[in-house]
């Protein structure tokens, strides 16, 4: 039995711990692919894991949020496919500069191809880092934004809002496509029959190829059958009403008016919320300063947008080994879980004196 909350595609994990720096990795099933939402501490994450990423969306391009796109390229550069990277205004300048920082005179056959989208208020402005050119920069085009929508496929929508860190920081949220999902009880209460009929309408919800002739016969008598020509129709009869499932993710935000009414207007019905909380609301003033959150500001955010789970991160590295009182200060709103996560994941950073050396 599925919980109401289990997403029928993504399959999100957040490697950074409460402390390191952020990074989302959302696995698209059907797919087989994933999305990388942040790339600061990248090292501990398996090649493997990297070489599924088929798109990266970067918040803003202060070193804690970006610094790891120098690994995610190493592990990536040697491929014959094409990587998109979402961004604010001027990232397509800033990743090619990190490429172009390197010497590129090995003897691969093919490099990959970076697709960049700058997003701001109005617009997206396409451009193309090309392998087999070097990593020439290319403007392509720019598109006019009408919705929050900046990219979508036949499994989930990406939105993203711009917000003030004293520079333009961008927000996303996740959403899961419908699925295939048909409600057991509405079969039955209409008299239909299960059969052949329901793989053909599946096929014809996720190949949006037309099923033909629907033949479907009735439980009461097996000899009478009703035909629908018209799938939208048959399927608005029987089809599971569930909402779709959603992530959110919010970080480095100036707790503005304007911002706040930017996030809640893009998280409404977030299912899962990620959101950076980087200062004690003692320390509230700090927050304000920086353009960050603290958890007086968290607490306000989550009770409106009230999510099913909440996920704060990005706690300041000055709380090490105090995360519990931060925890003590998260206020829940009702039917929301918290999910916790532990200071750090990956190893604790060593000293000379951890090391030891036989040799010597
Ligand atoms: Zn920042």
């Amino acid at each position: 039995m599925k919980s109401p909350y289990s997403f029928s595609f993504f399959q999100p994990t957040f490697f950074s711990g409460l402390l390191d720096d952020p990074l989302l990795v959302i696995g698209i099933k059907p797919l087989n692919t994933s999305i990388l939402v942040d790339c600061g501490q990248i090292d501990h994450i398996a090649k493997r894991t990297l070489k599924s990423v088929d798109a990266v969306f970067i918040t803003h391009t202060h070193m804690d949020h970006f610094i790891g796109m120098d690994s995610f390229i190493r592990n990536n550069i040697v491929s014959n496919r094409t990587i998109r990277i979402y961004g604010p205004e001027s990232i397509a300048r800033r990743l090619h500069s990190k490429i172009m920082a390197y010497n590129w005179n090995l003897v691969e056959e093919y490099f990959c191809d970076f697709e960049v989208y700058e997003i701001s208020d109005h617009s997206i402005r396409n451009f193309c880092l090309k392998g087999s050119e070097q990593f020439s920069f290319t403007e392509k085009e720019t598109i006019k934004r009408t919705s929050f929508t900046v990219y979508e496929n036949d499994h989930y929508l990406a939105e993203a809002a711009v917000c003030d860190h004293k520079i333009p920081v961008l927000i996303f949220k996740f959403t899961e496509k419908p699925s295939f999902h048909v409600d057991d009880k509405k079969i039955s209460a209409m008299g239909f029959k299960t059969g052949p009929w329901l793989e053909q309408l599946k096929k014809w919800f996720y190949k949006k190829q037309s099923p033909g002739q629907l033949d479907i016969r009735l439980e009461t008598d097996d000899s009478e059958v009703l035909t629908f020509d018209n799938p939208i129709q048959l399927y608005d009869l029987i089809k599971n009403e569930s909402r779709c499932l959603s992530i959110g993710y919010v970080t480095d935000v100036g707790f503005t008016q304007s911002n706040i009414k930017t996030i809640l207007d893009l998280m409404e019905k977030t299912t899962l919320f990620l959101c950076e909380c980087t200062f004690l609301k003692s320390h509230k003033q700090k927050a304000r300063e920086s353009f960050h959150l603290c958890t007086s500001d968290l607490n306000t955010l989550s009770s409106a947008i009230r999510p099913g789970f909440l996920l704060p991160m990005h706690l300041s590295k000055t709380y090490l080994n105090n995360s519990g009182s931060f925890y003590e200060e998260l206020v829940l709103p009702f039917g929301s879980t918290l999910i916790k996560l532990p200071e750090r994941i990956k190893n604790t950073p060593l000293l000379p004196k951890d090391i030891i050396m036989n040799n010597f």
